[in-house]
């Protein structure tokens, strides 16, 4: 392939650092995003994600990197000379104007002729379904509502990249789950390139093509929301997205069986591809392990007694004391007639996996 073939990627941060007052928020980060992409940056309160966003949008300045969009390096060029659509967590609408001004603001300030706005403000707000929203005051709308507007306005410039700051953190679990699917159909009928901040997994799991996991101003991992959950590189991606069951030992190799000693009694079956003498960590998704009353085999099940029970409807969270310092987390799908009582807490029980589910890290 010709080199002035390869797509450029619509954004591309390069070696990007931020300190405030000595402070390194923001260590050496590159990223690059291909055109009409959805990636979500993913991480804990305070790992720097924020600040990696607003230097995207010109906010902040980089203290050291380059940021491109397309291939324009835009690392000092003006926020407002950008052209990227941002939407932060608490909407940030002028309250004194009605829906219709909000929207079109950006447009006003970038000169565009009436006749123009009028029609980009209604195209924009059948978009987000507030068709009849215009002339309304945006302080009587709902968080839902608020939050349409809001992409509205960023959406009404056609911008290049679409920034998204906690965008549904504001709003209750049923409305935030509804807007997801909003947001993704929306990203995906318009085709713009998305990059979304987020510290919550289940959000950044459903929307994104592709996850940056961030901890203490570095991205740990980026990747497809199915290698992130399957496959963590690390202990700490693997402990931030989803519930695991990590355990720590020594592997040993029995006339070509990987096993795992874990403790005095635990041993665990590896996949063959484990190296021998190693201290490995390993985990397994609560979904991937069973419970029966019946014995299995060794090295892919464990006996224990139930410790806990967290029912909540669709499925339920079974602790299992297997004596190991921690007990093992199963997750059970409550596909059982309605008068079973299900797990009780004291019941002996089996713990049962298949060691091709163990991801070794
Ligand atoms: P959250 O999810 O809580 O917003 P975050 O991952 O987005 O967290 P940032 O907002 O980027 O984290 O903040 C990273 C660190 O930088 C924090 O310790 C924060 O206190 C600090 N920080 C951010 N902005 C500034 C600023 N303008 N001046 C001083 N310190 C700042």
């Amino acid at each position: 392939m010709m080199l002035g073939q390869i797509a450029i990627a619509a954004l591309s941060v390069h070696s990007v650092a931020k300190s405030f007052g000595g402070a390194r928020v923001v260590k050496d980060v590159s990223l690059a995003i291909k055109p009409g992409e959805f990636i979500s940056l993913l991480g804990p309160s305070g790992c720097g994600k924020t600040t990696l966003l607003r230097m995207i949008a010109g906010l902040e300045q980089p203290d050291s990197g380059t940021i491109a969009l397309g291939d324009k390096d835009i690392t000092s060029v003006p926020v407002w000379e950008r052209n990227i659509g941002v939407v932060f967590q608490n909407y940030a609408l002028f309250p004194h104007m009605t829906v219709a001004e909000n929207i079109a603001f950006g447009l006003r300030t970038r000169k565009t002729p009436r006749s123009a706005i009028e029609a980009k403000v209604r195209g924009a707000l059948k978009l987000v379904r507030l068709d009849d929203f215009g002339p309304r005051s945006t302080e009587k709308l709902s968080g839902g509502q608020k939050q349409r507007v809001a992409l509205a306005r960023a959406l009404v410039t056609d911008p290049r990249l679409l920034l998204l700051d906690e965008p549904l953190g504001a709003l209750d679990r049923k409305l935030r789950e509804q807007m997801q699917v909003e947001l993704k159909m929306l990203q995906r009928e318009i085709g713009i390139t998305t990059l979304m901040v987020t510290h919550d997994q289940e959000e950044a799991l459903t929307l994104s093509d592709r996850i940056a996991v961030m901890s203490d101003g570095r991205i740990l991992q980026d990747d497809s929301p199915r290698e992130i959950y399957e496959r963590p590189r690390d202990a700490f991606v693997a402990d931030f997205i989803g519930m695991s069951n990590l355990m720590k030992g020594r592997v040993a190799d029995l006339d070509g069986n990987k096993q795992l000693q874990v403790s005095e009694n635990v041993i665990l079956k590896l996949p063959p591809n484990a190296m021998a003498a190693t201290e490995i960590s390993v985990f397994l998704r609560p979904e991937k392990l069973t419970l029966t009353e019946l014995p299995g085999a060794a090295g892919s099940s464990l006996p224990g007694r139930i410790v806990h029970v967290s029912y909540s409807g669709s499925v339920t969270h079974c602790f299992v004391d297997v004596g190991l310092q921690k007990p093992l987390t199963v997750l059970i799908t409550n596909r059982s007639n309605h008068d079973d009582a299900g797990p009780r807490i004291g019941d002996p029980i089996w713990v049962h996996w298949d060691a091709r589910n163990i991801v070794m890290l």
